[in-house]
């Protein structure tokens, strides 16, 4: 989270002026991606001729001494220089987001039919060699209106959290649609969304043909199809 003070696009200014400075110092083009993480402060990419860094928030207003750490360190490999940064982020540490420390008592896995933990750790085993790591749970059940449309699984890269729509703890709903859509949302750590903006792309091509490898695919996708009306009446 930003400060008030600070909109939308101050913050996308500082950050083109940062990924400039950064580009001159380097005499390469940088591409800056400004997040919002807890635990990865500064990542980054060689490719090509061009750098790609991500960068938490609070290296957006950092003194000079340490974007110029930050262009040894991601720019030209300079491990010393890390510890300066160490030091810059232990002092800013306030200004990184904190669990909500109610979501990790809210996250429940146990329904009343599926055991949401049982479906993660089979499928985890299953598709993707135990490398998820994601706490799992069922999410609220909404307030009662009409819908037109339902999000049936929602994952947060942030908290690495899943939440299942409780309109799918029910008896008539077969597990490999469940689990489909556990497995879906697992997906979304291993092939995080491409783009950004408007022009998000939150299923790459690569998401997709993954997902198609699922046994009961096409079978999930119709049972959604033919039953929808019955989850969106929840
Ligand atoms: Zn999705």
């Amino acid at each position: 989270m930003l400060n008030v003070s600070s909109t939308r696009e101050d913050m996308w200014n500082r950050a083109e002026s940062l990924a400039w400075r950064l580009s001159a110092e380097l005499g390469m083009p940088v591409k800056l991606a400004v997040t919002d993480n807890r635990s990865t402060m500064v990542s980054f990419r060689r490719g090509g001729n061009a750098l790609q860094l991500r960068l938490h928030h609070m290296f957006l207003d950092a003194p000079e001494t340490v974007v110029r750490a930050v262009a040894d360190y991601a720019g030209r490999g300079h491990r010393t220089a890390g510890v300066l940064l160490d030091e810059y982020i232990r002092g800013q540490q306030p200004r990184i987001r904190q669990v909500r420390r109610e979501s990790d008592a809210d996250l429940n896995p146990l329904g009343r039919c599926f055991d949401l933990q049982a479906l993660y750790n089979g499928v985890n085993a299953t598709f993707f060699d135990n490398v998820i790591q994601a706490r799992i749970g069922w999410g609220r059940m909404p307030p009662r209106r009409r819908r037109k449309s339902i999000r049936l699984g929602v994952y947060d890269h942030q908290t690495r959290e899943i939440r299942i729509h409780p309109a799918l703890d029910r008896p008539e709903v077969p597990a490999f649609f469940v689990e489909f859509i556990v497995y879906h949302e697992m997906l979304h750590q291993l092939f995080p969304s491409t783009g950004r903006g408007g022009r998000r792309v939150h299923h790459p091509r690569a998401f997709r043909e993954r997902e198609r490898t699922y046994p009961h695919y096409t079978a999930a996708l119709r049972w959604e199809r033919e039953n929808l009306g019955v989850l969106l009446r929840g």
